[in-house]
């Protein structure tokens, strides 16, 4: 059995204007995607995978055309390369939005249907940040997403789409996919699996799986910061009996909707000045402060200076600022070297209507990986400490900070730009608070511009009536 792998995997706000390119992909393609370590799973008795291209980035902006074209191209190049095939496997994530195209995940997956032809199974596995729209459910037989946000069952659930496609292919079986769309677009960080509602509805999809006819049961979140027609919550099925998997789909799309009203912050949230004011009466530490407007991994920029600048005008004494994306600032770093007291201009570097700060730092430590663009610069001004890296990333890891010489832990203010905080992060949190900062995945979601939307949606709509109604794929006759 030959099953070829691959895909194409980020989330973009529309509403940045920072454009994706090349660069901001990691890609793997050949022998070097088999032996990667988020592939290791592929291995069965009998089968031999085949590897085309898989991209992947950090959330941000939308892919430049130029960009998803050359991706989508070697992709196919390789997928009609690898032909006859038993099978495909993609590994999605569902929320990418390319400049100048709609549900670029319906035409990466429609135009790899039409190399494979009708008789291959096409499995996908998805973030359940994902949207999914009807043309996408058309071309696919097998459907699995996360089931944890903070995402910590992604290899899982790459396992579950992929072992279903094995399993098929070994019993002759074709599994078929249903899908129940819900008018229901909420943050990543009102719907955390570690909070109430959304852990109980999670917990209750093994009970859906276990159902005879049903293979996966998933609830799809959706993507909120994508203003596209296809933007939505879902339900969507993998089963083997179309009457129960769309009973199904109708049952879980339903559990959502009704708890509409009930999904909450996690944390303590509020706007930044309010959360500042807490942070000061704050004995213990760390208090971390997440600057959830500007959060990388939700698709922000990362380069904004909100935070630093409110801290400053407050004379704030000992905090960590991990990080801000600023590649003429570190350059200027480097070329002053450590120890150096230089003025900066720190901010805007990415999006020009970013807020910018103008400070006197010291340069403390510098970071030199090797590219350039791997590079990190720690400065401090007055006693605040800033971290600034030359792309667009996170600091979500203790690593990432140990690297540094630094220790999360002990400091009295961490602002890190996140929504809910890492698996590494949430647990030394004493403290963490969640500021409603401005920034392209501002958290102020019923006032979000919202021109292509499909209407009603809820929370941009209220007081209107639903009752799901599922849909199958095409393809399951
Ligand atoms: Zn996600």
């Amino acid at each position: 059995m030959r099953i070829a792998v691959g895909g194409i995997h980020t989330e973009c706000s529309t509403y940045s204007p920072v454009l994706m390119t090349v660069e901001d992909f990691r890609v793997l393609r050949g022998a070097e995607l088999l032996k990667a370590d988020y592939f290791s799973f592929l291995e069965a008795d009998g089968v031999e995978h085949v590897s085309l291209l898989h991209a992947r980035a950090v959330p941000g902006g939308p892919v430049s055309r130029g960009a998803y074209d050359a991706f989508k191209t070697e992709f196919l190049e390789r997928l009609r390369a690898a032909l006859p095939l038993d099978g495909l496997y993609l590994a999605m994530h569902g929320a990418i939005k390319v400049d100048g195209m709609d549900d670029a995940e319906g035409d990466w997956i429609s135009a790899a249907r039409a190399v494979v032809g009708p008789d291959c199974p096409i499995a996908t596995s998805y973030d359940l940040h994902g949207n999914v729209s009807q043309k996408i459910i058309d071309q696919i037989d097998i459907f699995a997403g996360y089931r944890t946000a903070p995402h910590i069952d992604t290899r899982e659930t790459m396992v579950r789409a992929w072992s279903m496609l094995v399993e098929a292919l070994r019993t002759g079986t074709r599994p078929g996919v249903a899908w129940a769309p819900v008018p229901l677009l909420l943050p990543g960080e009102c719907t955390s699996t570690e909070d109430e509602p959304a852990r109980s509805l999670y917990r209750r999809l093994p009970d859906f799986d276990a159902r005879p006819g049903i293979l996966d049961a998933n609830l799809m979140v959706g993507y909120v910061w994508a203003d596209e027609p296809r933007a939505t919550a879902c339900a969507v099925v993998t089963g083997s009996d179309k009457a129960v998997a769309s009973k199904a789909a109708e049952e879980i799309a339903t559990s959502y909707w009704n708890e509409r009203e009930n999904f909450r912050f996690g944390p303590v949230t509020g706007p930044l000045e309010a959360m500042l004011d807490i942070a000061e009466e704050t004995a213990t530490r760390p208090v971390i402060l997440a600057d959830s407007g500007d959060n990388p991994t939700g698709g922000g920029v990362g380069d904004r200076a909100d935070v630093l600048r409110a801290l400053l005008a407050r004379g704030w004494r000992d905090a960590l600022i991990s990080g801000i994306a600023d590649r003429p600032a570190v350059d200027a770093c480097f070329a002053a070297g450590e120890g150096t007291t230089l003025a900066l201009r720190l901010g805007g570097s990415l999006d020009p209507s970013s807020p910018v700060a103008e400070v006197t730092a010291t340069v403390v430590r510098l970071d030199d990986p090797g590219p350039l663009s791997e590079r990190q610069a720690v400065i401090r001004v007055g006693q605040i400490e800033v971290v600034m890296s030359a792309r667009r990333r996170p600091y979500h890891n203790i690593e990432d900070f140990r690297r540094l010489g630094l220790d999360p832990s002990t400091v009295r203010l961490l602002v890190v730009k996140s929504g809910y905080l890492s698996p590494e992060l949430a647990p030394i949190a004493n403290p963490n608070l969640m500021a409603l900062t401005d920034g392209v995945v501002n958290q102020d979601i019923a006032n979000l511009t919202s021109v292509r939307r499909q209407r009603p949606v809820f929370p941009f709509d209220r007081g209107f009536d639903f009752e799901p109604r599922a849909r199958f794929s095409a393809r399951w006759t």
